[in-house]
């Protein structure tokens, strides 16, 4: 089989021990409280741990001694484990060690029977995650795309994503993402919202390509832009303020790998846009197929893997 090519890997994993005692009582966990009123906001990275760029944007902020000027700061490193596994021969397989650790955050894998070191990590990490108002969850993306949000489709999401304005494409989903709970959509982030549509932000920015230079540039503005939202950093008006256009896709469908013969029809890499009924991929046996006009495909599998994603199917929203 034709092994795809590896990438340029322009970020360089640093050593995390400095980081491994916070404050919290958590390893990797760190917490800045104001003393004055304002909202609690969590910004963790490497969920995943190949997506280095939650790791410098975090760094960042523990290394410049960023302080909220209200509220209060919750800065953590979620998949550590994973990430020390990283080997730049094999860079894409220190995502995880076992579970998609953006995929557990339920109660019925949090409070289940099974073990791994990502469920023991989320059971440890589930109070910082809870006690928080408002997340920002830092990742990336295994092909060199156009950054964008992902977000349960809650009015504070839709609003704070767009007020920010980087990156400037917004996946919305309507009903989770169908394979797994997310961190963002932990405890009562993942609750329906209520009639007023208040309630706390939690979105997810996928910053570019996992290794690229950029892409851990772009956390690290996201990040500062976030925090400044909330009245935590004093800084100048971020891309939304400043009328930059964006645009709204909402999924569909999340496509899991069933066998090994799952292939794309042709090379893809994320944004293609399909007809409805066009053929997107095959399965086996199943032909997957676009299920609207203008299906735009986002992170298609590198190398699909069965029980893994294999791609999600999003249709245009309205602006
Ligand atoms: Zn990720």
């Amino acid at each position: 089989m034709l092994q795809p090519s590896l990438p340029e890997i322009q970020i360089v994993p640093r050593d995390l021990a400095p980081y491994r005692r916070g404050n919290t009582g958590i390893d990797y966990v760190h917490r800045f409280d104001s003393g004055r009123p304002g909202p609690h906001v969590l910004v963790n990275a490497l969920t995943h741990g190949n997506e280095f760029c939650g790791m410098v944007a975090a760094t960042h902020l523990l290394d410049t001694g960023v302080r909220p000027l209200c509220g209060t700061l919750t800065v953590s490193f979620a998949n550590v484990e994973a990430y020390e596994s990283f080997d730049p021969a094999r860079p894409f397989d220190s995502r995880q060690l076992v579970h998609n650790m953006n995929r557990i955050w339920s109660p019925q894998w949090l409070d289940g029977p099974e073990d791994s070191p990502e469920l023991r990590r989320a059971r440890a990490m589930r109070p910082a995650v809870l006690e928080a108002d408002h997340i920002l969850d830092l990742h990336s993306t295994s092909q060199a795309v156009q950054p964008f949000w992902v977000y349960p489709r809650r009015s504070p999401n839709a609003r704070v994503a767009r007020a920010i304005g980087q990156p400037a494409i917004h996946l919305v989903m309507p009903s989770g993402l169908g394979s797994g709970v997310p961190l963002i959509q932990h405890g009562a982030h993942g609750v329906e919202e209520g009639a007023e549509g208040e309630g706390g932000v939690a979105l997810v920015a996928e910053c570019g390509q996992h290794f690229l230079r950029a892409t851990a540039e772009l956390a690290t503005e996201v990040t500062l832009d976030f925090l400044a939202h909330f009245g935590m950093i004093d800084r100048g008006p971020s891309p939304g303020a400043r009328g930059v256009v964006q645009t709204r896709v909402e999924l569909l469908r999340t496509v899991v790998v069933r066998t090994p013969e799952f292939r794309f029809v042709r090379p893809v890499v994320g944004f293609e846009t399909f007809d409805e009924g066009e053929l997107i991929a095959i399965d086996g046996d199943e032909e997957i197929r676009s299920p609207c006009p203008t299906c735009t495909i986002l992170m298609p599998a590198r190398e699909p893997i069965p029980g893994r994603e294999g791609v999600y199917l999003a249709r245009p929203l309205p602006d």
